[in-house]
């Protein structure tokens, strides 16, 4: 057993429909017990501190401690073409991502990005993520296998894409070399330790009616396994997912057509909805992946995160990278995106909101939440040290907020801590992360930090 000392914050409840100083759990000096891989027991240290006296204990004064961040979307393959210039989706993909993704047949390669990947997850705080990979089966393997070798928590699932025309002919599979490679990937790797699986069609765009239809056969099959997609993010790609499925009302119906629009469902992006479509998404109890990096990016437009966490049809929302098209792995530089495109719609996105998606929001979209996205004793020790002050305008910024003078200790501790996390919010990045666990073991620490 070990334990770790200093500033807490999560989250008990959802602050988009409770007051955020509800829902929130902010301990200004607590104490986290860890018990191999899971959380043992959590409180303050004045309460813990007696009764732990004799575990080591990594203390991290004036830092921030959250539940490592849920990445909901992003493409490992992807990692070496970040920051490709001048296009949108369609072109970008036949210009950029498709010429990049090919080399991943080869599974050597493969394992050397996906390492790299997790690493830079890592230095990140990102400690779960949902990930696209291609559509060569040795990629999922190559991805898996380094996840096995960190006992770190990520859903992934053979990307598929079979529509000729969609993608090079040496890229596209077809939808039965879709489901046999689906079955025997889910076979060697779901709930593998901490593995999860997702049946994974790249976009309705991609792929035709008879690998849509494998999609949902599988799901019949494999009811436990994840579903992860990209939808209605983009025109041009909206107008000719019309013109391929006249039979399907919207977008959306595509998916429900293959019988696949159900909870562990998630539609990445999701920008161009309408209120029809978000109404059937929340009674579906299905997830959006909110990538703001990547629609500005590539200038995919302006997600609606009102609507989706709105009272009357809420929808399950985390945030994703989206990298390659988003052009960061930080979630806090995606929180800073996420409130301008928020404020692009005379909407306000809270730090504690923010945080909210990128922790235990994140955990909930992709139906975790039981296992991680807080630290409630049972769950998997997975966090983050967040440093408040890691730059020199953000420490200049920490220094000059102006507290209220009268209030109590406690109500500055929580106002220091909210402008802090704002500070992080529009300014952070990896600089910000100072230390990474993942089940319960230090797997990234800032250079220079020598623990
Ligand atoms: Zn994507």
């Amino acid at each position: 057993m070990r334990a770790i000392r200093g500033p807490f914050l999560d989250f008990s409840a959802d602050p988009f429909y409770r007051d955020e100083e509800e829902a929130v759990r902010f301990i200004s000096d607590g104490l986290l017990v860890i018990d191999g891989e899971k959380i043992a027991d959590f409180g303050t240290f004045g309460e813990l501190g007696g009764k732990y006296a004799a575990l080591e204990i990594d203390h991290y004064p004036d830092r921030l401690i959250l539940p490592g961040f849920v990445d909901t979307h992003v493409h490992y393959p992807q990692t070496e073409m970040i920051a490709s210039y001048g296009e949108q989706l369609l072109e970008w993909l036949e210009k950029y991502t498709f010429p990049t993704e090919l080399k991943f047949r080869d599974k050597a390669y493969a394992r050397r990005i996906a390492d790299t990947f997790l690493d830079l997850l890592l230095a990140n705080g990102t400690t779960t993520a949902q990930v696209f990979t291609t559509t060569f089966p040795q990629s999922v393997d190559a991805f898996f296998e380094a996840c096995t070798g960190r006992n770190i928590c990520m859903i992934a699932g053979l990307t598929g894409i079979d529509r000729p025309g969609q993608a090079p002919p040496d890229y596209l599979d077809t939808a039965d070399s879709f489901y046999a490679g689906s079955k025997d990937l889910i076979a060697r790797w779901h709930r593998k330790g901490r593995n999860r699986y997702a049946i994974t069609p790249r976009f309705a765009l991609g792929s035709t009616r008879e690998q849509l239809d494998c999609c949902g056969r599988l799901k019949a099959e494999h009811p436990d396994a994840w579903v992860n997609t990209h939808m209605s993010e983009n025109d041009k790609e909206i107008a000719l997912v019309a013109q391929h499925f006249p039979e399907a009302s919207d977008y959306l119906n595509v998916y429900e057509r293959a019988g696949i629009v159900g909870p562990k469902f998630t539609a990445g992006h999701s920008i161009h909805l309408s209120n029809d479509m978000f109404a059937r998404m929340s009674r579906a109890n299905a997830s959006i992946s909110f990538c703001p990096a990547s629609n500005l990016f590539l200038g995919s437009g302006l997600f609606m995160l009102h609507k989706a966490k709105s009272a009357e049809t809420p929808v399950l929302v985390g945030v994703g990278t989206d990298v390659g098209g988003g052009n960061t792995f930080s979630m806090l530089r995606t929180l800073n995106d996420a409130y301008e495109v928020a404020a692009m719609q005379a909407q306000k996105l809270s730090a504690l909101k923010g945080l909210y998606l990128a922790t235990l929001g994140g955990a909930r979209a992709l139906h975790l939440d039981h296992e991680i996205g807080s630290f409630d004793p049972g769950k998997f020790a997975d966090l983050v040290v967040l440093d408040p002050r890691a730059t020199r305008i953000m420490r200049l910024r920490s220094e000059s907020a102006r507290m209220n003078g009268q209030a109590s200790p406690e109500a500055q501790a929580f106002d220091r801590m909210q402008h802090d996390a704002f500070g992080m919010m529009s300014l952070g990045d990896d600089r910000c992360v100072e230390a990474t666990y993942v089940s319960g073991a230090l797997l990234h620490a800032r250079p220079g930090i020598g623990r």
